[in-house]
């Protein structure tokens, strides 16, 4: 049975784009292989927390459609599925190590331990605890008996290679003379990441631990504790950071990086799914637009490359305008309808706007900035009209006679004007769609000016006559 997971830690405003990927990839492969898809809260590091960020990255996964087998909301057979609700299972796993001499307990003060770590540092050698109370355990477990505080160490054995095989990467090997007996279990009773994940990951029987790659110096600790614990590994494979364009982490400065603000700013759920697809993974028919079923059946972890791919917001931005293209009217509509609640706009407008608009927005929030105009009277021109007032005046004379109101009469009407008056149709029609929408660039005019109706038509044009 495939199950793969992700454990992101409710420590952000919601879950960062990154994480929405590893969650994305993590997903499709449980899909593809029949498996199950699991999101475990990892909130054990209590100085961190941000409150209301699970409820926010619960959302927000939900949003995106990635909707897990088990978890805190939906549960399962291996919960709970939140740490900090198994912090006696982390206990009992600390002490059976410690009854097998493979951890053990630490009463080091913080001022012990930086003394030994500037030491070794002032020696040029690897700072790490030097097992000073693995060697005297009774005397430490009296003191821990005597109201000591207390962390459990993992006996990290003496120069030994820790050797996995990544999906992604192949071969990693490390020797054990650079691994630190990390804290398990700390004084507050929490555990650390290297505990909980290795317990939680086995417990909830994880066969592929698929993260991201600026955890592949934690996995040979993983590993140790495996071992330690005699539990077969589950596959490791840690998909590639995404970048910025100049090739640095993906960071706040030059990307925004809450999943959900892509969602604000009307990009589509699914063509960032399609876009975080194709960082690091390309199609085997190099197509670059496909639905959740197509990258399901395609995507094999082997073809993902280790290289930081680039993430790019206006690749992104493309993306999502194909996304919109390529969608059902009633569908955007729905979607503008509740990017502006505020604005509690008239539906059949919108609905009538759909298809005047669809080739022309790349972003549901471009739509108010194009298509504003057929709500709203424009406040401010981009061009000076005041030496079109003739012309004006004479268009809005001739759409008063015009019986029924469709693009085509309205069409016809205007270029009798235009023709009447010689001017150049480009001129002409400039004029009128400045008037009408106040912008240069407007969705096709006279199909614009149907939805406006005669009167407005009218007015809007004797507006500007009378100014
Ligand atoms: N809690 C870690 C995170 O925030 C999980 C890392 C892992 O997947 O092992 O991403």
């Amino acid at each position: 049975m495939i199950r793969t997971r992700i454990a992101p830690s409710p420590t952000g405003e919601d879950i960062h784009i990154g994480n929405l990927y590893t969650a994305y990839i993590n997903w499709a492969y449980a899909k593809k292989m029949g498996g199950k898809f699991i999101v475990r809260i990892e909130d054990t590091d209590r100085t961190r927390l941000v409150e209301g960020a699970e409820q926010k990255i619960l959302s927000t996964l939900n949003a995106y459609g990635i909707k897990p087998d088990e978890s805190v909301e939906v549960g399962g057979e291996f919960g709970p599925y939140r740490q900090s609700e198994r912090l006696s299972l982390y206990k009992e796993y600390a002490e059976e190590l410690v009854s097998k001499n493979k951890a053990y307990y630490c009463i080091c003060s913080r001022e012990r331990l930086t003394e030994v770590r500037e030491e070794m540092k002032a020696q040029k050698i690897v700072p790490k605890y030097d097992k000073y109370c693995l060697g005297r355990q009774d005397e430490v477990k009296r003191k821990i008996g005597a109201g000591a505080e207390c962390v459990v160490r993992l006996n990290v054995p003496a120069n030994q290679e820790v050797v996995f095989n990544d999906l992604i990467r192949g071969e990693i090997k490390i020797n054990t003379n650079n691994l630190d007996d990390q804290v398990l279990l700390k004084s507050d009773g929490y555990p650390t990441y290297h505990m909980a994940v290795v317990v939680d990951d086995y417990l909830m029987k994880i066969s592929h631990v698929i993260r991201a790659e600026e955890w592949i110096s934690s996995t040979p600790k993983h590993i140790l504790l495996y071992q330690a614990f005699g539990w077969e590994l589950p596959i490791f494979a840690h998909l590639p950071i995404l970048r910025n364009p100049d090739k640095s982490k993906l960071s706040k400065r030059k990307n925004p990086v809450w999943a959900s603000w892509y969602l604000e700013q009307g990009f589509l759920p699914n063509a960032v799914l399609n876009y975080l697809a194709l960082m690091g993974w390309s199609h085997p028919e190099e197509k670059e637009l496909f639905d959740h079923e197509e990258f399901i059946k395609e995507f094999t972890l082997e073809r993902v490359r280790a290289v930081g791919p680039i993430f790019d917001i206006k690749k992104l931005e493309w993306m999502n305008g194909q996304y919109i293209m390529k969608m059902d009217d009633s569908n955007l509509k729905a979607q503008i309808l509740e990017m502006y609640q505020d604005k509690k706009l008239d539906e059949v407008i919108v609905e009538k706007s759909v298809p005047l608009i669809k080739e022309r927005i790349k972003k549901v929030n471009q739509y108010w900035d194009i298509a504003g105009f057929l709500f709203e009277r424009p406040e401010s021109f981009e061009k000076d009209l005041s030496d079109q007032k003739d012309i004006l005046t004479s268009v809005a004379e001739t759409l008063k006679t015009v019986e029924s109101w469709t693009t085509e009469n309205i069409g016809e009407a205007m270029q009798e004007v235009a023709q009447e008056k010689d001017i150049p149709f480009g001129k002409f029609f400039m004029t009128i769609r400045i008037a009408i929408s106040g912008k240069k660039i407007s969705p096709p005019l006279n199909d614009s000016m149907e939805i406006l109706g005669k009167e407005e038509c009218v007015e809007r044009l004797m507006k500007v006559v009378n100014s």
